[in-house]
């Protein structure tokens, strides 16, 4: 089988591994370069407690997580999955597709009821564990610790996998703007490119994510997206010991490797336009600052060192759309918020689907037919 994926972003190097592992012929085409759409701009969080709006988004995500674990065992030098724990307080904002935690105690039941690893931890723990947190601000919220959790540096993945499945099963990288499905017939049989080429397939993987509907210009084969803006604030090297992520309703933040720091907040990303210069000065960059000091004192005097602006890929109504796009043989889409926890499991259903012809259920709430009359 002959298998063009189109984005290398953390989804469509996934899945173009998956693929030429599986045995089929794959081409997988880039014009940012590997990682270089919104995965080279995320907070990478890899995790399934934020997903409790459904117990199918759940347990998708969950999914995400222990397909990870088993990539990472291909890889003897993988060196971009990060588990230290997580640690949550009170307030903190839903992600895309999650629940608001209000009722934290109450989530924390529902999390262990399903075998997440969850527990509370006592303000003297969360002392003990991130002794630089001013514990003024945690007050006396219920504190919850994820201690398995932690985040993907979804760039160096996606360079990894991509290079292995180009040493290992011979997938071949095409540095490349797609412009349009190939359309015979009713058929999807390969895609066009900007220089007017074109490249042939028998499926045609759209892992474009924000910009999946350009690559299908056809309206009746797109997606209808509701993308929001986000952007991540990153501090100087800092030389200040924080080891795990924090996700508060100040501010989420973790280490970034260096010693720097990386910012973000749900509820100022409200507040960032779209075309915004992503620079050191914006704003909300300089409120994530303002917010992180207060958290950890010890950043007094360190700065903003760079800022990043993205735009998510979120289904409009913020679940997952991933399969085969109706009426239209030959083309598979795999679009999603949360990609970068979702990327390894997208990577293997997508080619049990795909060349083992195996529908698998994780998927059935969460095609992309249901846009579709
Ligand atoms: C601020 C922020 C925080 C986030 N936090 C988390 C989190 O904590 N946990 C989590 O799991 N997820 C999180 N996400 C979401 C996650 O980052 C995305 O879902 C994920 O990166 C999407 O990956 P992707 O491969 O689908 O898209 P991308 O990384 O955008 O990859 C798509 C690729 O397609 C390429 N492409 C596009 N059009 C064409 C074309 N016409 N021809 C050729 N190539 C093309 C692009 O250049 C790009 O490289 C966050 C996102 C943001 C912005």
């Amino acid at each position: 089988m002959k298998a063009i994926v189109v984005g290398a972003g953390i989804v469509g190097s996934s899945v173009a591994y998956r693929l030429a592992q599986a045995g089929a012929s794959v081409t997988l085409i880039e014009e940012r370069g590997v990682g270089g759409g919104t995965s080279r701009v995320t907070f990478a969080w890899v995790n399934a407690c934020e997903k409790l709006s459904s117990e199918a988004y759940y347990r998708l995500n969950f999914a995400g997580r222990e397909a990870h674990a088993r990539i990472l065992e291909e890889f003897s030098d993988a060196n971009w999955y990060h588990r230290p724990g997580v640690i949550q307080w009170q307030g903190a904002e839903a992600e895309a597709g999650g629940r608001d935690s209000a009722e934290p105690l109450d989530k924390l039941r529902q999390l262990q009821t399903w075998g997440y690893p969850a527990e509370r931890l006592s303000h003297d723990d969360l002392h003990r564990l991130e002794p630089e947190l001013n514990s003024e601000v945690v007050g006396n919220a219920p504190v919850i610790l994820y201690p398995k959790d932690g985040w993907c540096d979804a760039v160096v993945y996606a360079g990894s996998v991509v290079g292995g499945a180009m040493e290992r099963y011979g997938l071949t990288l095409v540095d490349a703007k797609v412009t349009g499905l190939k359309i015979t017939a009713g058929r999807c049989d390969g895609v066009v490119l900007a220089d007017g080429t074109v490249r042939t397939a028998d499926i045609v993987v759209n892992c474009s994510g924000r910009w999946s509907n350009d690559v299908a210009s056809e309206k009746e084969y797109q997606i209808p997206l509701a993308p929001t803006v986000g952007l991540i604030a990153y501090t100087q090297a800092a030389g200040v010991k924080l080891k795990r992520a924090l996700r508060t309703p100040l501010v989420n933040m973790r280490p970034d490797g260096g010693g720097r720091f990386m910012l973000r907040s749900n509820e100022l990303d409200k507040l960032v336009a779209a075309d915004a210069a992503p620079t050191t000065d914006h704003p909300q960059a300089q409120e994530l600052l303002r917010r992180a000091r207060k958290t950890i004192p010890a950043l007094e005097k360190i700065e903003v060192e760079a800022v990043r602006i993205a735009i998510r890929p979120i289904p409009k109504d913020s679940y997952s759309a991933i399969g085969p796009v109706p009426h239209l043989d030959g083309y598979y889409v795999a679009v999603t918020h949360s990609g970068v926890t979702l990327g390894p499991f997208i990577g293997e259903a997508v080619a049990d689907e795909v060349i083992n012809n195996r529908t698998r259920p994780e998927l059935a709430d969460f095609r992309p037919s249901r846009f579709f009359n």
